[in-house]
């Protein structure tokens, strides 16, 4: 854990059973649903520690994250069959690693392009209380 980090803190309070957009826990990460629903079913998987490179993980977890991602985005590709699905992981602004689950939709503005382009729209779109409670349980019906 690190000070200041919100990834760490979004952590902890999923640990405390206290982050109300926590939908599933792994063994190396947390399943959350987005801050903002720009594209619907938008999530984030978070690793349980505070490592900023994917490389400085060790071998046997760099394959169980994947395998994480792999299960969390099937579900949420499940839960709202979107025309493809979108991932991507940087750390630049918070040095934690974090993929975002982007399921995309043919009617997106821009679907040909990657989600980034629209980012001085996503807080236009935050993701609703009513809402957040039926999508956490849709992608959760559809977790394997
Ligand atoms: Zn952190």
């Amino acid at each position: 854990m690190a000070q200041d980090c919100l990834i760490c803190e979004r952590v902890r309070s999923a640990k405390e059973g206290k982050n109300p957009y926590f939908i599933h826990e792994f063994k190396n990460s947390y399943l959350v649903i987005g801050d903002h629903q720009y594209f619907k079913g938008y999530s984030v998987l978070l690793l349980k520690d505070h490592i900023r490179e994917l490389h400085d993980l060790p071998s046997a977890r760099q394959q169980e994250l994947f395998l994480e991602l792999m299960a969390a985005g099937k579900a949420v590709f499940e839960a709202f069959r979107p025309w493809k699905m979108n991932y991507s992981c940087y750390g630049n602004q918070i040095p934690h690693v974090h993929w975002h689950i982007f399921p995309r939709y043919e009617s997106d503005p821009d679907h040909l392009h990657q989600p980034w382009l629209h980012s001085p729209d996503f807080g236009k779109h935050p993701t609703q209380e009513s809402d957040r409670i039926e999508l956490i349980a849709h992608i959760k019906a559809n977790l394997k």
